[in-house]
């Protein structure tokens, strides 16, 4: 079983796809953190982005697990645990250049397949339902209006410990939806038979519960 969740920055899928993991049993793969990844390395090694070279070359070098440490998803890049690297600003501020590099993509396309391979998985990001699994068992497309989206991300990060405005979490959004929505490979939109879900006046709660009734419809 493969359940894809797609949608806008900071929309609640990764909200919703844990906790329809935690409720089904299956695994939840947070396909966002993976390009977050990338990007830390890219960031840390001073990579090109246009230097297709330097691109494949650090691709090569780059591995990417999940591991559950105190039952949280944490993201393991080359044996390090950069969960909270990859949640800073700085990488916010730069992933959506770098998953629009169609050779990323590939890469990680390819992991996101291998992974859900042998297991049920619940899978968020942009691409999941078009283009990663466009056979996935169901689809939901997550939509929330932009002001509730920039809150509920500014009192994360701020719960978190991060320094940040609400003016720069709302650009941050902007920006990277602009360039997730009108990249040239694998841009965000809905696919064609996804159920979108308006979570602006749900409860997470409701959200699930919304979810999981779309679920066993299905049987
Ligand atoms: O899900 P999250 O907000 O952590 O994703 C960070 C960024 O990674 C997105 O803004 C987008 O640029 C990229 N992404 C993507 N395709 C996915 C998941 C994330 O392009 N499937």
């Amino acid at each position: 079983m493969t359940i894809a969740i797609d949608g806008y920055s900071s929309c609640g899928k990764s909200t919703l796809a844990k906790a329809l993991a935690k409720q089904l049993s299956y695994v939840y793969v947070d396909s966002g953190a993976m390009y977050r990844a990338v990007t830390y390395y890219f960031l840390k090694h001073d990579v090109a982005l246009h230097n297709e070279t330097e691109v494949a070359e650090a691709l090569r070098k780059i591995k990417i697990d999940f591991v559950y440490i105190d039952g949280q998803n944490t993201c393991i890049l080359n044996s390090e645990n950069v969960e909270v690297e990859i949640r800073s600003m700085r990488i916010s501020n730069n992933v959506s250049e770098v998953a629009a590099i169609g050779a990323v993509r590939e890469q990680l396309v390819s992991l996101q397949r291998r992974i859900a391979s042998s297991k049920s998985i619940v899978m968020d990001g942009r691409d999941i339902g078009t283009v990663v699994f466009p056979e996935a068992d169901i689809k939901f497309f997550i939509t929330a209006e932009q002001d509730v989206r920039t809150k509920r991300r500014y009192q994360e990060l701020i719960a978190a410990g991060k320094e940040v405005t609400i003016r720069e979490v709302e650009q941050n959004l902007e920006h990277r939806d602009h360039i997730d929505t009108t990249r040239e490979i694998s841009p965000l939109r809905k696919a064609e038979d996804a159920i979108e879900i308006d979570n602006t006046y749900l409860s997470r709660e409701e959200q699930l519960m919304l979810a999981i009734k779309y679920i066993e419809e299905l049987n």
